[in-house]
């Protein structure tokens, strides 16, 4: 029987990563939209949204915007019309609560996981990759001390949730410090193995 439901990718990967990078490519290749929490919450911010004004007191000191205000974008942005396919998430889940949630979310629109793609970077690559991003697109959470915020959370709150996507036999670690396109080819290929 065919599976009908609708198919979500979920890249994993710490801030600097290039989980966004890799989004925009797939998105293409894969025909399914990026859903980046951190665009979302950026494009609320321009648009100078009660949202955006929120999230930006979390964003600008690295910390995560609570996870309810969190879910509740997500959950809005996967029923638009988009969506109907399913998505890349890049940027979320970033905490076990937003896992649990992702997983009532994926019930109410008939989707599953595919597979969850870890881009893997060492630590010293991403502060420096980061500071240039930060000099290049002048990211106001891209400063010095942001940025050691932002590992942090990342460590404490997200990391976990690399084993609880193991645990589920969905995760699928790819070496990060490559260029992009070699670390597409591989997201690509592991994308269609897990299809
Ligand atoms: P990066 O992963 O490079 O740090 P993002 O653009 O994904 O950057 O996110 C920027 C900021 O947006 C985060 O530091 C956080 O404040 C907020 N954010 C993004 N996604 C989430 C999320 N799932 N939950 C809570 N806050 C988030």
């Amino acid at each position: 029987m065919a599976d009908n439901r609708k198919t979500f990718v979920v890249l994993m990967g710490a801030p600097g990563a290039g989980k966004g990078t890799q989004a925009k490519i797939l998105q293409e290749v894969l025909g399914l939209p990026q859903v980046a929490t951190g665009d979302l919450f950026r494009e609320n911010l321009k648009n100078e949204t009660e949202l955006g004004k929120l999230a930006k007191t979390y964003m600008d000191k690295g910390q995560l915007v609570p996870d309810e205000v969190t879910v509740a974008m997500v959950r809005d942005r996967l029923s638009r019309p988009d969506c109907v396919s399913g998505a890349i998430l890049d940027g979320f889940p970033r905490t076990p609560a937003q896992a649990i949630a992702l997983n009532k979310l994926l019930e109410e629109f008939n989707g599953h996981i595919n597979i969850v793609p870890f881009i893997n970077v060492n630590q010293e690559v991403l502060i420096t990759r980061l500071q240039k991003r930060s000099e290049i697109e002048g990211r106001a959470d891209d400063n010095a001390e942001t940025i050691l915020t932002r590992m942090k959370v990342y460590r404490e709150q997200t990391a976990p949730l690399l084993n609880y996507f193991q645990e589920r036999e969905l995760l699928v670690e790819i070496d990060g410090d490559r260029s992009v396109e070699v670390v597409s080819a591989e997201l690509q290929d592991v994308i269609r193995q897990a299809s």
